[in-house]
């Protein structure tokens, strides 16, 4: 780094700034110092917590079963020796791009030779009446899944709105803790947009045999209540109690700073950016959650929202500002954690598929789908399976020939057997 930026004018810092202190951020900014970088790493990030992962706020954090110190990315020490300069509780408001700089919520201006974007996305709202009472909240932050702890006791009327991933795990957990809970999801099924069918059926099947009730092609068209909330009422009029609402209806990108400095942002979908995930101003990167990016296994641009995509898309904008070779894009990969199931995916079911191959018994509580489009494996879903999702992951990885789906659902086959040779 020369000090010297593409557009050939002399840069006037040589800090690089990370915008946000998620899972995206943090890899950044460590791998920015891994690489090489020669100048200052500052991370801006809006919450005061110190920066942590968010899959356990929905799973073990909000049963309670976790401190929130294992939610922390890094042990106390690691900015402090790494020269990563963390500013909690601190946000970038505007970016200058005339003059490479950020305007903080403190109103510090910082300059930055690269800025990197990674503000994550905040929850959808349900645009409904009531919607703002007392009780009725999402999971995105620390801070939303330790307010709902306490209030997870056992007799309370729990209403998830939205059959996906963290409702259903929230499902999960409430179970457990005794609150009796209901699921409303619009769609015809669970996890309609990630899954086939066969998984919706079980993943239904078995939150209902855990006395989950479900209402599917259902929606909540208000809330009602004095202060707190007391009653959800579908779209049939049906009316359901109501002590506590998770309302989990997707994310929408935190991409605004970027979009009133005139970088190009897909509305509604987040931060344009290349496969070195530098946006439209080559001096601004954006990654994870905020990012809309070009994915190979998806076919086509769009949001991975995990842990794994924020990572890597980390690494690779880290690497690509400090001119080193970035890692290669690995298969997408996901999990979900639901009373004792593990459910892992590997690849994107969204570039389609034309069959789906089961392996082992639903009704075993351990069995894998394997996603074919043709003969060319594009993704799997490992439900206690974990050997055919490392196998499947690793054919995926390969592009995903040479798999026959009649052996894929051969039990006969040890899973190692269903590599290609
Ligand atoms: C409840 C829950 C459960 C999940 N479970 C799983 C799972 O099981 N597996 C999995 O792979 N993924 C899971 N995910 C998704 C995964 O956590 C996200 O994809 C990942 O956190 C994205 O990382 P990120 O850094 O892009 O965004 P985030 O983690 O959202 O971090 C962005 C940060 O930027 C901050 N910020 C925003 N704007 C500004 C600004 N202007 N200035 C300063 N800071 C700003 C935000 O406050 C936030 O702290 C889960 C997510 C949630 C919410």
């Amino acid at each position: 780094m020369t000090g010297v930026s593409e557009a050939g004018s002399l840069a006037r810092s040589n800090a690089a700034i990370v915008v946000g202190g998620g899972q995206a951020g943090v890899e950044c900014a460590t791998s920015l110092r891994q690489n090489g970088w020669p100048g200052e790493i500052i991370v801006i990030a809006a919450e005061e917590l110190p920066p942590y992962q968010r899959p356990p706020l929905s799973k073990a954090f909000l049963a309670g079963e976790m401190p929130v110190e294992r939610l922390f990315l890094r042990a106390a020490g690691f900015y402090e020796a790494e020269r990563i300069q963390l500013r909690l509780g601190e946000s970038v408001t505007a970016i200058d791009r005339r003059d490479n700089a950020v305007v903080t919520s403190e109103g510090t201006v910082l300059h930055y030779a690269k800025l990197f974007l990674a503000t994550g996305a905040r929850p959808r709202s349900l645009a409904v009446p009531g919607a703002h009472l007392e009780g009725v909240g999402f999971i995105r932050s620390a801070e939303d899944s330790r307010r709902l702890q306490p209030l997870f006791t056992a007799g309370s009327n729990l209403v998830i709105v939205g059959g996906g991933y963290i409702g259903l795990e929230v499902a999960a957990v409430a179970r457990k803790k005794g609150l009796s809970v209901t699921v409303v999801e619009a769609g015809p099924r669970l996890l309609g947009r990630v899954t086939a069918p066969v998984v919706s059926s079980f993943y239904e099947q078995f939150h209902r045999t855990k006395g989950v009730d479900i209402r599917l092609g259902a929606t909540v068209s208000a809330f009602t209540g004095e202060r707190r909330v007391r009653t959800a009422v579908l779209a049939d009029g049906s009316e359901l109690p109501c002590d506590l609402a998770v309302v989990g209806i997707g994310i929408v990108p935190n991409d605004e700073i970027a979009m009133y400095a005139g970088v190009e942002v897909e509305p509604g979908e987040g931060v344009v950016v290349d496969r070195a995930m530098r946006t439209s101003d080559p001096d601004i990167y954006a990654m994870g959650d905020c990012a809309f990016a070009l994915n190979d296994c998806a076919g086509r641009r769009g949001r991975i929202e995990s842990v794994a995509n924020a990572i890597e898309q980390a690494r690779i904008a880290a690497a690509h500002a400090c001119g080193v070779e970035p890692p290669s894009p690995a298969v997408p990969w996901f999990w979900s954690d639901q009373y004792d199931l593990k459910l892992q995916t590997a690849g994107l079911i969204s570039r389609g598929y034309d069959r789906a191959v089961v392996r082992g018994d639903p009704a075993t509580g351990k069995f894998a789908v394997f996603y074919f489009s043709d003969t060319v494996l594009v993704a799997l879903d490992a439900i206690n399976s974990p050997a055919e999702f490392n196998i499947a992951k690793r054919i995926i990885a390969r592009g995903g020939a040479g798999l026959d789906p009649e052996r894929a659902a051969d039990l006969g086959l040890d899973a190692r057997q269903l590599l290609p040779a």
